[in-house]
């Protein structure tokens, strides 16, 4: 018997589904011959007993689609197709997980500006293939993000106290602030949340890009070190 394809798939349905186009997607990338016929047979045969050959191309293309959604490679002979429900989806992409084809906690959105860089670096060394749709409307977390109590003084002292000169390559801040003040960001020297002090001696004014450079720099720990050696109210800590 079977049907259009109407009643819900079962997670063992999705899974030889996933299986199989995997494995074709494998044979189309070294570039051997693909036969969808015999792979859907080969479904038909199996797990997909109670489903048409209608469906289960249609089932391949949703797999396409979800694909394509992560920017990643998808089988030619299926162009993404059909509206996967979130369940489905989550689902599916378990499942490309279970099979190698992707970390479904990469594609995970996330509050932590630290884990969104790690993200981010993880998902630059595959080829994005298309445009992701992204979040149209960003949810605000409403988690209360662990955050420090800082003192304005030694912010407000630091900022003085640099003239508007960044304190790591000594040229002039960027840009000047709607109210005059010259541009420069305070970094902790050792970061609050590795127990450093919120003090004078550990904290520096940086143009943005030294600021960036302190945080992500293959260079960082130099760049730190001759940050004590060029200002001698560093302290280490
Ligand atoms: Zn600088
Ligand atoms: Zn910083």
């Amino acid at each position: 018997m079977t049907t259009q394809g109407n009643e819900k798939w079962t997670d063992a349905e999705l899974a030889a589904s996933v299986t199989i186009y995997l494995e074709m997607l494998e044979l189309e990338r070294s570039g051997q011959p693909l036969n969808k016929a015999q792979f859907n047979r080969q479904l038909r045969d199996g797990q997909l007993a109670s489903r048409s050959p209608g469906s289960v191309e249609f089932r391949m293309q949703n797999i396409s689609a979800v694909l394509a959604e992560l920017c990643l490679e998808w089988i030619k002979g299926y162009p993404p197709r059909g509206n996967v429900g979130t369940q489905t989806k989550a689902t599916i992409m378990g499942f490309l997980q279970a099979g190698g084809a992707l970390v479904v906690d990469d594609y995970e959105a996330t509050e932590s500006e630290e884990v969104l860089e790690a993200k981010v670096a993880k998902l630059m060394l595959l080829e994005l293939s298309s445009t992701p749709a992204g979040i149209k409307k960003p949810i605000r977390s409403l988690r209360e993000a662990s955050v420090f109590l800082r003192d304005p003084l030694v912010k407000a002292w630091i900022l003085q106290n640099a003239k508007g000169i960044c304190e790591g390559c000594g040229d002039p801040a960027p840009f000047k602030l709607a109210d005059g003040r010259p541009f420069l960001e305070v970094h902790h020297v050792r970061p609050l949340k590795a127990k450093g002090s919120d003090c004078t001696s550990n904290a520096v004014a940086l143009c943005p890009n030294c600021h960036r450079r302190c945080h992500l720099a293959d260079d960082s720990e130099t760049f730190t070190h001759s940050l004590y050696e060029k200002n001698l109210r560093l302290v280490r800590e």
